[in-house]
Order: C-alpha cells, then structure tokens, then sequence
C-alpha cells in the first residue's frame, strides 16, 4: 500500500498487538491512517509475527520507547497490566498525545492509567464491542470491527478534539459511535458480556467435572446448544480473569439478579408452573428479535487470507 502523504495519525503506538490490536493495526494500514506504527509486546514471538505480517514499521518490548514521539497510544494488552503500563508510559509521553485503549472494563481504566498521566496528555478510554474467541496477532483481521459498535467513555472535560479524533479513527473500522459513561458501561457490558462468559465458563466446568462416561457423550452430542458455550469457554484465560477482577462490583450486582432469577425458574421446574415458563421464553424470545433487527447477531468472521 502506498503511503499517504496526510496520515491522520504521525505515529501511532499499539501496546499489545493480539486479536484486537492487530486488527486495528490492519485498518490503520489499510487506510494509510499512521504515517509509522510501532509495536509493543512481551514475547519475542509476538514482535516476529507482527514484523512479518507487515503489521507496524517497527516493534520493540519497551513500552517507555515504544511511546516516545506518538501522537496516539493505544493500549491493547489485558486490564490487569493497564496500571504497571500507565506508570512506565506517562514520563515518556509527548504534550498532546491521546491515550486510548481497548479494554473491556472502562472505569478501571480511568482510575489505573489516569493519575499517571501528564496534564497535557488527553484521555480517551475506548471499547469495540467485537472480538472472537482467538487470541494474538495472526487471529486479527480488518473487518472486525465492521458494523459493530465502538463505546467511547472520556471522562468529563476531556478535550473534545481528542474525542472527535478518536471516534474517526473507530468509524474508519466501520463501528458505530456511542459515547458512554465509564460506570454505566461497565454495567451494561456485565449483563451482555461479562455474565454470559461467566455461565459459559461454568456450564464447560460442570461438564468437565462429569463422570468419564457422561463427558465422552456431552462432547460427542455437544451440537444440541453446548458447542456455543464451548467456543465463548475458549476465550483467553488472563484477558477473563482480569475483566472480572476489574468489574467486580457490576458483575457481583449482575450475578446477584441473574442467580435470584435462576433460582425462580428453578422452582418453576419443580412445582411444575408451565405457564410461568412459556410466558418467560416468550419474552426471552423478543430480545432476540430485537438483536437480530438491531443487526448484532452475524458473529464476525475473518477474512479467508493470510491474515494480512
Ligand atoms: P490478545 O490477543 O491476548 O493480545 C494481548 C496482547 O497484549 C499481546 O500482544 C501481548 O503480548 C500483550 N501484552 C500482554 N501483557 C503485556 C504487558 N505486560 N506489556 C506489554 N504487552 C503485553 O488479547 P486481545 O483479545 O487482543 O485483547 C486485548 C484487550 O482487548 C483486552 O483488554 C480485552 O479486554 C479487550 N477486548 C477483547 C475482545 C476479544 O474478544 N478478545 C473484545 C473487545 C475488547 P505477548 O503476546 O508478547 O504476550
């Protein structure tokens, strides 16, 4: 791709580069959106990865220079490192850079990268509400974000330029724009994300837990509802444990009606109250309506290439 003479963005530095960071590093390429994109990860395999997808124009395992000169950061790594991240990058960061991110838990951002940065560094925490159970550099692809919504959540006063900055680089992706509060985010996604990923993670438990016989056949007959709550099972370990350490309090909330509601369908069953249950799937079934004409229910699918 040829270079534009106008990026949006002078250099752009991603730390971590997995699925979403890789996948936002294509969208940048595909649009010519960073005149440079340095990348920072842990592992020496991830830097080789990202250098030979063509991913950035540089790479490098220290934060402090990967930030040096960048006009956009954004932080793509799990939540629980956002804090030991925001110390090590706020001395090194130029006046007038936007700080963003992708993280799936919103106020902890604020609180944990917040206090280290400069005055004249501009915060603006972001969340795409895309992703797939695949992790790292290679499972990325440019069109993941396409027609997914994109939650921004500055906190009050943040300059709006770097809000409007922001907002285009995600619509260049193809999302849709919502502006949010932190602490409401991380109560809607707690009921739309964080729980069904809970449940998940425990219905796959319970059934690892049956006897030898029961599980062969929980695998072998999974197609009857279990194989989706396997694939949502397989989500990264680190990224899970950290969203729930990081959204206790919503999640807690959250899980409190979901176990007095499942409680209720419980006796349900025992007492026998068909009705109580047919008026309940009856309902349940509306939302579903409601989720397809609202055109969130195709699961994204990359691209059948190299990964480029
Ligand atoms: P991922 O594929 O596992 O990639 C994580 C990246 O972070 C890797 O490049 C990793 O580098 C790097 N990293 C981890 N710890 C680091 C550290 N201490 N310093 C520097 N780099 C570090 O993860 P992901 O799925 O892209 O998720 C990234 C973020 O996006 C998470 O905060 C998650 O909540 C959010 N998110 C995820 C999804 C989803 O469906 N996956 C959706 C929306 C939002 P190494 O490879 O070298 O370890």
């Amino acid at each position: 791709m040829a270079k534009n003479p106008n990026p949006y963005f002078e250099r752009v530095c991603l730390i971590g580069i997995g699925l979403i960071g890789s996948s936002l590093a294509r969208v940048m390429r595909r649009d010519g959106l960073a005149g440079h994109i340095v990348a920072c990860a842990r592992s020496t395999a991830t830097l080789d990865a990202v250098t030979r997808l063509g991913l950035a124009d540089s790479v490098t395992s220290d934060p402090a220079e990967a930030v040096a000169g960048a006009d956009l950061v954004i932080i793509c790594t799990p939540v629980g490192v956002y804090e030991a991240i925001g110390r090590t990058i706020g001395p090194a960061l130029s006046p007038g850079c936007i700080v963003s991110d992708v993280g799936s838990v919103k106020q902890a951002m604020i609180d944990s990268v917040g206090p280290h940065l400069p005055d004249n560094v501009h915060l603006v925490p972001g969340h795409p509400i895309a992703g797939t159970e695949h992790s790292g550099p290679e499972s990325g692809f440019e069109t993941l974000f396409e027609g997914r919504w994109a939650l921004l959540t500055p906190p009050a006063g943040t300059d709006q330029a770097a809000v409007d900055k922001i907002a285009q680089l995600w619509r260049s992706a193809g999302s849709r724009i919502d502006i949010m509060d932190p602490v409401h985010h991380d109560q809607v996604l707690a009921i739309t994300s964080h729980i069904p990923h809970l449940i998940a993670y425990t219905i796959v438990g319970t059934a690892t837990d049956l006897e030898d016989h029961l599980k062969a056949e929980v695998i072998k007959y999974s197609a009857s509802g279990f194989r989706d709550f396997t694939r949502i099972a397989a989500s990264d370990p680190v990224m899970w444990r950290d969203v729930f350490l990081n959204n206790r309090d919503a999640v807690l909330e959250m899980l409190g009606r979901f176990s007095e509601d499942l409680t209720q369908l419980q006796r349900f069953i025992r007492v026998g109250n068909g009705d109580a249950m047919e008026k309940l799937f009856t309902r349940t079934r509306e939302i579903r309506r409601g989720v397809v004409e609202a055109q969130q229910h195709v699961p994204p699918a990359p691209l059948d290439d190299d990964g480029k």
